[in-house]
């Protein structure tokens, strides 16, 4: 018999089917992983196919080693995953496949966690002589039940376990220890499912795809909630996915809350050890909920009933670095191939999918009102050149300083949301205009005030404050704008008695810091609460009476066609938060371009007439999800080296503009916007086609790119980051 395998390597040259033969004693099937000789080493692979005959000549062929684990770790499904990934996203096998498994199952480095104990063997006859004393104490504790040994030797010494388990008297025994990671349950509360949310439960049902479009906070959880309930009944397994679920700890504790152990947390915040153990509870079907971020569409769970992808507007469902995916993708996949639902749910559906549902692709369910029937906070937009006219020139206004005192004389709750963290907090010189900039990446380096000094946020790089413009060495210089840690000093300033806490990625870069403010925000009353992206999310506070939008117009001025859209969505998510209880809520957005049309729908809570100005916009510029954008991205260490390989491929592209004429609305090469990062120099080329002949340029210009370069190619379809 023969092996088809997948080398497990990343080098291109080995990016294809080796064969190997089966020797006779060793039992394999398809999926298994297995060590195999090549070249001079022994290197792993996957087995993706067990056959009769061979196509190389046998007396070339080498045989397998050994297995390395006794399962398939691959499930079919997964290897016709690998193909459909592979074609669509122009990736290579080995790194498809990777992503399959936990990554400490792949370099071996966990071992499962065994805890051992102690116990008394039963119907012996125990004979100490008088002077052992430490063992007739262990023994009496061991006659109420077994104890952990490394406690026993703390207390009691090794050599006093030693001579009774010499003797006979005890054993030691060995359990596998599960780390399934901590989450703080609320218990589980049902509610009542109102007429909409009963309508949408019927509704889903076949195999197809659902675009779930409830206002925030009109119960959209609950229904997920129903619908895995419904999944496990049939007996089936399901797979729900949140945008960044340290940010979404609601939903996990409600999930835990109802269904316990059967579910299995899958994401990057969990320690190696912990999730390789809850994939492993997935994979051996103890546990039937994988719920995580995107790599969680890859939980290893057969026979899917339902696949649900909340917030699915978000970013971070597309992955940035490679092997790059859309996770909605991968979820229509597996959907289909277990013909099952998938949902994808959102306040604020991406223009993309939105379009698909208009279009007849997805089925449209629609959930205009809040759960408990409470009324959308009025958003007020505070136009902030009109407040510098007035003589402010703060970071607040007066409307929202008024509206922030009110919220403290009421004993309630604010929270104050800024487009990014550290924000334009950059070092400028006054006199000749010189930027603080990385060395190796060629960005602005933002200030953090805490240990007084200036990093770099894409490679994490260092540097000292500086007190003289290093190139004019002028002492005019002005560090920073506005960012979360001014806006925590100047309330503090304004409402000294009054708690206010900061949550940004600088607060919470340690484990559970995020669910620590949370908690603390939870209880305090009054408070502030000062954020980034990150108080947008899913957090159900009932005495949030107040959200004050800073910088409302931030990201707007991004080169990116879906500025807008973001906007858009942000606004709605931050505003969201506000007077989801008994209170009024108010929202004010402070902004200094009032009159464009994002803050005008977004504060009626229009998206619809978002939808239908944007999605305009989009056709008359010839945008996504009217065109279709490919960034072809070189990055290396050697600037010419790159350079050399974007103008070959750019050549080649160039011809194809003969053949596919006015299909092709843009092509140009040209420096990225960040010309550098961790020191590799980057250059790309930007097409834009129709979507008519879409997939036949890409696939071209795929093939010549490929044929045309060695390594360090990044393919980016409508790419949700230009930088
Ligand atoms: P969404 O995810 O759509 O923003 P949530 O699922 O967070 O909304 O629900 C918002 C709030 O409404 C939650 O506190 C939830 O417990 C409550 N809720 C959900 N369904 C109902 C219902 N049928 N009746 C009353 N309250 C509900
Ligand atoms: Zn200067
Ligand atoms: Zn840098």
């Amino acid at each position: 018999m023969f092996a088809e395998i997948i080398i497990d390597q990343d080098a291109k040259a080995l990016d294809r089917v080796f064969e190997y033969i089966i020797p006779q004693d060793l039992a394999l099937s398809v999926g298994m992983r297995v060590y195999i000789p090549f070249g001079k080493r022994i290197v792993q692979g996957y087995i993706i196919k067990i056959k009769d005959d061979c196509d190389y000549e046998i007396s070339k062929l080498k045989s397998i080693i050994s297995k390395i684990e006794d399962f398939s770790a691959i499930k079919t499904e997964m290897l016709q995953l690998m193909e459909f990934m592979a074609q669509k996203n122009h990736l290579k096998l080995a790194s498809v496949l990777r992503l399959f498994l936990p990554s400490e199952m792949r370099e071996g480095k966990v071992k499962e966690l065994f805890k051992t104990y102690y116990s008394l063997v039963e119907g012996v006859q125990i004979n100490l002589s008088k002077s052992a004393k430490k063992q007739a104490e262990i023994v009496d504790i061991l006659a109420g039940g077994k104890r952990s040994a490394v406690e026993l030797a703390e207390i009691y010494g090794y050599s006093s376990l030693k001579a009774l388990r010499e003797k006979g008297y005890i054993k030691k025994e060995v359990e596998e220890i599960k780390r399934t990671p901590f989450i703080i349950c609320q218990g589980d509360k049902k509610v009542e499912l109102n007429q909409c949310q009963k309508n949408a439960i019927e509704r889903i049902k076949e195999d197809k795809t659902y675009l779930l479009h409830g206002v925030t906070g009109s119960g959209k959880t609950e229904i997920y909630m129903n619908l895995i309930e419904n999944t496990l009944e049939k007996g089936k397994n399901a797979i729900m996915l949140v945008p960044e679920i340290s940010l979404t700890p609601q939903i996990m504790s409600n999930f835990k809350g109802r269904f316990g152990e059967a579910v299995a947390l899958l994401h990057s915040g969990l320690s190696a050890g912990e999730r390789f153990d809850e994939w492993k509870r997935l994979f051996s079907g103890e546990a039937k909920i994988a719920i995580g971020a995107r790599s969680a569409i890859f939980a290893p769970l057969e026979n899917l009933g339902m696949i649900i992808i909340d917030e699915e507007h978000e970013a971070s469902y597309i992955s940035e670095s490679n092997p790059r995916y859309d996770t909605r993708d991968v979820a229509q996949f597996r959907a289909r191939y277990n013909s099952c639902p998938l949902v994808l749910g959102s306040a604020t559906p991406s223009i993309e999918s939105y379009k698909r549902a208009e279009d007849g692709e997805f089925e449209l369910i629609e959930l205009p009102v809040r759960a408990n029937g409470r009324e959308m906070p009025p958003v007020q937009i505070v136009d902030m050149m009109e407040e510098l006219r007035r003589g402010n020139g703060g970071i607040f206004s007066n409307q929202l300083i008024a509206d922030l005192c009110n919220v403290v004389n009421n004993k309630k709750q604010a929270m104050i949301f800024i487009n990014r963290r550290g924000f334009s907090s950059f070092m400028k010189c006054k006199e000749c205009g010189y930027i603080a900039k990385c060395s190796d990446c060629d960005v602005s380096l933002v200030y953090h005030k805490e240990d007084n000094r200036l990093k770099c946020h894409y490679c994490g790089k260092q540097y000292k404050y500086l007190a003289r413009c290093p190139s004019c060495h002028s002492e005019h210089v002005k560090y920073g704008a506005v960012g979360t840690q001014q806006i925590v000093s100047k309330l503090k300033e304004l409402f000294p008695d009054v708690k206010i806490l900061r949550m940004d990625n600088d607060t919470t870069s340690t484990k559970n810091a995020h669910q620590n403010i949370l908690n603390e925000f939870k209880v305090t009353k009054p408070a502030i609460l000062v954020g980034t992206q990150m108080i947008a999310k899913g957090h159900d506070f009932e005495d949030v009476i107040l959200v004050g939008i800073v910088d409302a117009d931030q990201s707007l001025y991004q080169s990116d066609y879906r500025a807008t859209e973001r906007t858009f969505q942000l606004i709605t998510q931050v505003a969201g938060r506000a007077g989801r209880s008994v209170d009024e809520g108010k929202v004010v957005l402070q902004t200094y371009s009032p009159r464009h049309y994002v803050f005008k729908f977004a504060s009626n809570y229009d998206y619809k007439g978002f939808y239908r100005k944007e999605v305009n916009i989009r056709q008359t510029a010839q945008f996504p999800p009217y065109s279709r954008i490919l960034r072809i991205l070189f990055c290396d260490f050697d600037e010419n080296h790159v350079r050399e390989q974007l103008k070959m491929c750019y050549t080649d592209i160039e011809k194809l503009r003969k053949v596919y004429g006015d299909d092709i609305i843009y092509l140009d090469a040209m420096k990225s916007p960040i010309k550098r990062i961790q020191d590799k120099f980057r250059y790309q080329i930007m097409m834009r086609f129709k979507l008519a002949k879409a997939d036949n340029i890409e696939n071209e210009v795929f093939r010549m790119v490929d044929s045309a370069t060695k390594n360090s190619v990044f393919f980016e379809v409508n790419p949700q980051n230009l930088s």
